[in-house]
């Protein structure tokens, strides 16, 4: 059986800066068709001010304190709205495996849903609303009932079906019937944090 370590979270979220930084400009154009336009700006400046804490944190740090410290630097990283979901998010995985001082890799489908679940607290979205939650709780599901493939397979058929959605939520919902037709960026950049984790913990 494997394990997962501190070493692995600390790689798993160095992966989600990179494919952050990858991916900044398509997100941000995406985000620009139904939004403002700085999503992917938010979420690399997230992710690489939690790599960036990652990189002074003591050794010996247990998966926990990894995880709240990325959750802390993403707080203070990021001013647009995903700040405090992803921040919930992280929080709420640290949470999850308090404790123990290494996961097992059955723990990696713990932490997708714990992750969702900071979301759906935080954002206070309902599922359908065209949010980052409609890819966080099937791909939950998906992970916690047949593991890292099967959440991403959920992950990018529930980004796709952000298309068909109209916005409830945020700058997108005053476009009404014109949000229809666009991926939502916070479900696309769902998508690609997915990704990461499965490719570092899988
Ligand atoms: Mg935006």
């Amino acid at each position: 059986m494997g394990t997962i370590t501190s070493a692995d979270l600390i790689a798993m979220l160095s992966a989600i800066a990179d494919t952050m930084d990858e991916n900044r400009d398509a997100l941000c154009a995406l985000d620009g068709e139904i939004g403002d336009g700085d999503h992917g700006v938010a979420m690399a400046l997230g992710f690489n001010a939690a790599r960036d804490a990652l990189a002074d944190l003591e050794a010996d740090a247990v998966p926990t304190q990894v995880l709240n410290t990325a959750a802390k630097a993403f707080l203070s990283g990021v001013g647009a709205s995903c700040g405090p979901l992803y921040a919930t998010a992280m929080m709420r995985a640290a949470a999850a495996v308090k404790g123990q001082d290494v996961l097992s890799s059955e723990d990696g489908s713990k932490l997708v849903a714990a992750m969702a679940e900071g979301i759906a607290h935080r954002g206070k979205a309902s599922v359908g609303d065209k949010t980052m939650l409609d890819v966080w709780h099937p791909a939950a599901e998906a992970a916690t009932e047949g593991g890292w493939s099967a959440a991403i397979k959920a992950a990018e058929d529930a980004a796709e079906g952000t298309k068909m959605m109209q916005a409830k939520l945020g700058r997108a919902a005053r476009l009404g019937e014109r949000s229809l037709g666009h991926m939502d960026p916070g479900a696309a950049s769902a998508v690609l944090v997915i990704k990461a984790m499965a490719s570092t913990l899988g």
